[in-house]
């Protein structure tokens, strides 16, 4: 493991206590092998002033909701030291009253929740404390004979203490273990199962020796050759896959009582994980550290031939589990899994959300590596059930889920909108992923693939007339987000003006090929995908034209109106299997794509009218925008109009040949 330590980045940040320990915490945050998503924290024991010029002796330490990588000061929070010191000489102390003291202990009122955590980190008796749930040592101890190779491995230097619960009660048993210790003769504390304790009056020395103990026992790993030697294996999805995958999703989403989302991962280490002959063994055997149960509940369901008959036996085996150890007082936490192993193929994740898919995905990848290394020294072996239930329903995270507040409406739904880089389209965009939703957005303007960032919107370039581009954009998609679910067919584009007896044939072909064909090959791509969908629903955009066409414009009109008896007859064709398909008639719209200068001059034009009288040319007198569509087409996606399929409805601020 590398060490990150750059004098001159150090000396720029400071020499005070707290910034050396915000530039070594982000140096540990770095590495993902040390520190995965919350999986450590950091303190320093300082002073600080009070109003009455008195001098505290302070713990800063790491607050909740802060990320070691990007930690700042004020992610550190200032807790009496004292204080906390006496804590740790009670005799026992519930969790969420620990947590009380804990805030009770801060000379901020306005700084963050100290870590779980801080009693530890005030008893060690050294200025810089890091602690990290580092993989690597973490795994050697989830092995037959685990303690006794951490101990061989990085020596006297290390006190190694057995597993016990995060909390108070680890901070007791750190306190008891360590009262009659010659400090000076030790460089860390190791809890089995858990994470590695490091400290120093130096920063820069305490963060050494963390990489030093962590590089000991890669070292070790690589002198057995198992280090990097992990299964690795090529899978090539097939649609057969995604339709599968998208079943699989909606039987857990109906698990876990909420729309959850799926990402298939074929890459090396996951197809090399998934084509081991015994992995059905090995990866059921549990969790690196018990606090990634939050994340990915203790093992994977593993899926074979019939995936949807895995996820079931998964869900009656964890209630079976919650059931072995609740004692009357818990609630059962939902029963779907958040990783599966699809033998031969790959790894399928779940979470509700982008971000918690993600982190599960993560945890997942050092897992997959932790169990190979585990079995290279003998067996992969976690905690007892009970060790990883009593994390997995621990009051403090019981409390969390209670608090959890209001979920955006689409969350852990997925979207499908063409024509998605301007106007109308990406208005959709914006207002369905605000809700929630992930969306693929399709357009043919390559500006696609960077308008939207954060990964919870799939930019993709396509020509929506190449009905090939359209099912590899989907396919693509559902890969990522696990499924379909609302499908915004918008792509279009206004054809020059012209009268029927000038039409020109290249006009008229592309109107059809863009207006009206184009959205049948995504429909045609989608569908399968919508059958498998949570509340599935398609929003045509089509054109006040249909049911009030205009002279000049026979080749967008016919287009529009022939797309419109599509989705008439996509709405009947589909009612069976609960898809619903609406038509939008937007008109006037003009801060979309379609409308450059010189078309509204000729649509004016042609009705006798300046560009601004034909603009507020309705009953409302309003000014039609693309957020007042997309909004419709949010509603209309959504569950909330669930009673409503076949309907045209107008977004042209009121048109008297309509009403
Ligand atoms: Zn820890």
């Amino acid at each position: 493991m590398q060490n990150r330590w750059q004098d001159n980045d150090a000396r720029s940040c400071g020499d005070s206590d707290l910034a050396l320990r915000v530039y070594t915490s982000r140096l540990l945050g770095q590495d993902a092998d040390l520190v995965l998503h919350g999986g450590g924290n950091t303190s320093v024991k300082s002073s600080s002033i009070d109003i009455f010029g008195n001098t505290r002796e302070t713990l800063y330490v790491k607050g909740s909701g802060w990320d070691l990588k990007t930690i700042e000061a004020p992610g550190f929070a200032p807790c009496d030291l004292q204080y906390l010191k006496q804590l740790a000489t009670l005799d026992s102390l519930g969790d969420s009253e620990m947590m009380r003291q804990l805030r009770l202990s801060l000379l901020d009122p306005n700084a963050p929740t100290p870590s779980v955590e801080a009693i530890l980190h005030a008893i060690i008796p050294f200025r810089y404390v890091d602690h990290t749930h580092t993989d690597a040592v973490v795994a050697v101890s989830n092995t037959p004979d685990g303690e006794h190779l951490v101990k061989q491995i990085l020596g006297d230097e290390v006190l190694v203490l057995p597993y016990i619960m995060p909390g108070f009660v680890l901070a007791r048993q750190v306190f008891k273990e360590t009262r009659d210790l010659d400090w000076s003769a030790v460089k860390g504390i190791f809890l089995m199962h858990h994470g590695l304790f490091t400290f120093h009056d130096d920063a820069r020395t305490s963060y050494g020796n963390m990489i030093d103990l962590v590089s000991r026992v890669e070292n070790h790993l690589r002198d057995k050759g198992i280090f990097t030697n992990l299964a690795t294996a090529k899978y090539a999805t097939t649609q057969d896959d995604l339709l599968v995958l998208a079943a699989v999703r909606k039987r857990v989403s109906g698990l876990a009582g909420r729309a959850m989302l799926a990402r298939f991962d074929t890459d090396d280490l996951s197809a090399g994980f998934a084509a081991l002959d015994n992995v059905t063994a090995i990866a059921t055997r549990g969790p690196i550290t018990p606090d990634h149960t939050i994340h990915t509940k203790l093992i994977p369901a593993v899926l074979g031939d019939n995936p949807l008959a895995a996820i079931d036996v998964y869900a009656q085996d964890y209630r079976a589990y919650f059931d072995r150890h609740d004692d009357g007082s818990l609630t059962c936490l939902d029963p779907a899994p958040r990783i599966a192993l699809w033998a031969g193929k790959g790894r399928v994740s779940f979470g509700p959300n982008h971000k918690r898919l993600g982190v599960a995905a993560d945890i997942s990848d050092h897992t997959l590596k932790c169990i190979q290394w585990g079995e290279g020294l003998g067996g992969w072996q976690a905690l007892p059930e009970q060790d990883l239930f009593d994390v997995e329903y621990w009051e403090l995270e019981q409390a969390k889920l209670k608090k959890a507040g209001n979920v955006p409406v689409l969350e852990g739904r997925v979207a499908l909108v063409t024509g998605a880089a301007s106007g109308i389209g990406k208005a959709c965009v914006d207002e369905l992923s605000a809700a929630g939703a992930c969306v693929l957005a399709l357009d043919i303007n390559p500006a696609i693939t960077t308008l939207f960032t954060g990964g919870q919107v799939l930019g993709l370039v396509c020509d929506v007339t190449d009905a090939n581009a359209i099912a590899e954009s989907i396919a693509q998609a559902v890969k990522i987000f696990g499924g379909l679910d609302m499908v915004i067919s918008n792509a279009g584009s206004f054809t020059p003006s012209s009268n029927i007896e000038d039409m020109n044939d290249g006009d008229w072909q592309a109107s059809l090929a863009l207006n009206m064909t184009s959205h049948m090959a995504l429909l045609r791509s989608a569908i399968p995908f919508l059958k498998q969908g949570l509340d599935p629903a398609v929003v045509i955009i089509a054109s006040k034209n249909v049911p009030a066409p205009g002279p000049g414009a026979g080749a967008y009109s016919a287009a529009k109106a022939g797309l419109t008896q599509l989705a008439r007859v996509a709405a009947l064709e589909l009612g069976g299997d609960g898809i619903r398909v609406n038509v939008l008639h937007p008109n006037a719209v003009f801060d979309t794509g379609v409308w450059d200068e010189k078309t509204l001059e000729a649509r004016a034009g042609h009705y006798g009218l300046t560009v601004s009288q034909y603009k507020q040319n309705n009953v409302l007198k309003a000014e039609v925008t693309s957020h007042d569509v997309a909004v419709l087409a949010r509603i209309f996606a959504s569950p909330d109009t669930g009673c409503t399929t076949g309907a045209q409805v107008p977004v042209d601020g009121g048109n008297d040949r309509v009403i």
